[in-house]
């Protein structure tokens, strides 16, 4: 096949190639792989993006491979409005203490100013339960498993970042009451581990289970399960997905019982759970894997798995025919098969160009099919995640491309599993803390698990450099806290079983390995 030499003209070559270095200005190279990849496009009101349909599919594959899962479970869809009374949204006082800095409310309608504002919701707990507590009243109406796919609101003042915190986003929320709470506790996990199938088997992004600290749990919750995300050239933790285990607390101040079935006149609160999944895995998933080229896609949720590219093309008109024809056949080939698979025939542009383009929208493999390879039976493949060129024999050709996507994915979790694990550091005395930190890694550390020395873990490793982590240039360089205790506390080593360890911070006995980082 023909070499990628040769470009387009000089304006396009421009207009495509992506301005930054990954290393050099990350947020920089960030937004222009997003808009230069047709990911997103901006919008007139700060904190808000347009999702084009380069992204949207990639959020439709996971919803659908999320919804048939939870199905499986007995969660059905439904949909609430968008819009909470104050009175409600008010009514669990450590939630509302939680969320009221963020709420938008709507004031106004036309001209004239509203008597009692409205909320829009930043989460749906408050909207949901008071209709739980209408459909609950019998132990047979419990489980109650319920799901939406909506988008909410967060007035965020934090540095917006496309997906990963926007002041609207797109995601699901599951609401779930049932009558023990061992069944509760259960079905908090079992959501837990969808939440770290879609990051890993669908997106390659390697995450660690584990439960949030006392002061990063929900607000108005017992306690928050976590899959904790990492991007290595930031250096930064990021939350992935929340699975909650809320206790008691939103139906004793809803009011959603049953009657005990021991004794009849007794009410017996409900437990509840919620847990929600959104469009910030988009994001994890680019920065994770996208290059100084662009995009770099996982084979199950690209949009484009597969480009046919036409080589050794002849400048004499209407020569090319055969070229083209096999091409469509091979794109006809593929597509029978299931793969998504395009044949790039645009006239006018060189192979290069073609190249370059496909590269910078991240998609998995390029085929290209010239004269030799076409006498040879065969056809020159192009992995977008290392480059790796190998010829391919077009004989069964969709089962081999087939085999090799499936390569190509694993693959690329093996990869970001291999950096975010080489960036787990156990620092057992204080002074390592800042520097480990320095050195873009997630900090393992023995904790005693204590609030207030949470605090003073984020206000003693503060004010430091933060390595042109740009993106939160503005916020004040920011100190460690915790992004979860991990549920395999073994990888880590013999404590917290073995011998008495002390806490890193404070001295007293350490009761878990604790990740710390910076983070988004
Ligand atoms: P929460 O209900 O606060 O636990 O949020 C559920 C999940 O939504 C979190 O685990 C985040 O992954 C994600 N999330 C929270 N805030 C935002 C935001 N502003 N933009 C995008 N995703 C968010
Ligand atoms: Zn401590």
């Amino acid at each position: 096949a023909a070499a990628a030499a040769s470009t387009g003209p000089e304006d396009d070559k421009y207009e495509m190639a992506i301005r930054f270095k990954k290393e050099e200005d990350f947020s920089g190279w960030y937004t222009d792989v997003l808009l230069k990849g047709q990911m997103i496009d901006y919008y007139d009101i700060s904190g808000c993006y347009i999702l084009r349909p380069w992204s949207y599919s990639i959020w439709q594959t996971i919803q659908n491979w999320f919804d048939d899962e939870i199905k499986k479970l007995g969660v059905n869809d439904c949909y609430f409005p968008m819009f909470v009374s104050r009175a409600r949204l008010e009514k669990e006082k450590d939630h509302i203490e939680g969320f009221a800095p963020e709420v938008a409310w709507v004031t106004k309608a036309g001209k004239s100013d509203l008597e009692e504002h409205i909320a829009i919701r930043p989460t749906s707990e408050t909207v949901m339960y008071p209709a739980y507590a209408k459909w609950i009243n019998s132990h047979r109406d419990l489980p109650l498993k319920l799901n939406q796919w909506n988008s909410v609101v967060r007035w965020e003042f934090k540095n917006p970042q496309p997906f990963l915190r926007t002041r609207e986003f797109l995601w699901q929320e599951g609401h779930t009451a049932f009558l023990e709470k061992a069944e509760a506790d259960k079905e908090v996990l079992d959501i837990l581990k969808l939440y770290q199938a879609v990051y890993q088997d669908l997106l390659a992004v390697p995450v660690i289970p584990g439960k949030k600290s006392e002061n990063e749990k929900f607000a108005g919750g017992d306690y928050t399960t976590t899959v904790e995300g990492f991007i290595p050239t930031s250096g930064r933790g990021i939350q992935g997905a929340t699975s909650h285990h809320l206790g008691q607390n939103f139906s004793k101040m809803f009011d959603i019982t049953v009657q005990s079935p021991v004794k009849s006149d007794d009410r017996l609160y409900v437990y509840q759970n919620s847990w929600g999944l959104s469009t910030r895995t988009i994001g994890v998933m680019v920065m994770t894997h996208g290059d100084d080229q662009g995009l770099v896609l996982p084979p199950r949720v690209a949009l484009q798995q597969v480009v046919v590219v036409p080589v050794g093309l002849s400048k004499v008109e209407g020569k090319n025919q055969a070229i083209y024809d096999a091409c469509l056949n091979l794109e006809r080939e593929l597509v029978a098969a299931g793969i998504r698979a395009k044949a790039d025939l645009r006239e006018g542009y060189t192979p290069g160009w073609k190249f370059n383009d496909w590269e910078l929208q991240g998609v998995p493999l390029r085929l290209e099919l010239g004269p030799k390879d076409i006498a040879a039976n065969s056809t020159l493949s192009v992995r977008r995640y290392d480059n790796f060129k190998t010829p391919l024999p077009l004989a069964d050709i969709a089962n081999r491309v087939r085999t090799y996507l499936t390569e190509i994915q694993a693959s690329m979790l093996a990869r970001a599993t291999e950096t975010f694990d080489s960036r787990l550091k156990t620092v057992t005395n204080w002074d390592d803390i800042v520097p480990t930190l320095d050195a873009k890694n997630v900090l393992v550390l023995p904790w005693c698990e204590d609030s207030q020395c949470e605090d003073d873990i984020k206000e003693r490793s503060k004010g430091q450099a933060t390595h042109g982590v740009a993106e939160d240039s503005k916020a004040p360089s920011a100190g460690a806290k915790s992004l979860c205790i991990p549920f395999d506390q073994k990888r880590f080593g013999p404590f917290p079983d073995g011998e008495e360890q002390k806490c890193v911070q404070c001295g007293k006995k350490a009761k878990s390995w604790t990740l710390f980082g910076r983070s988004y």
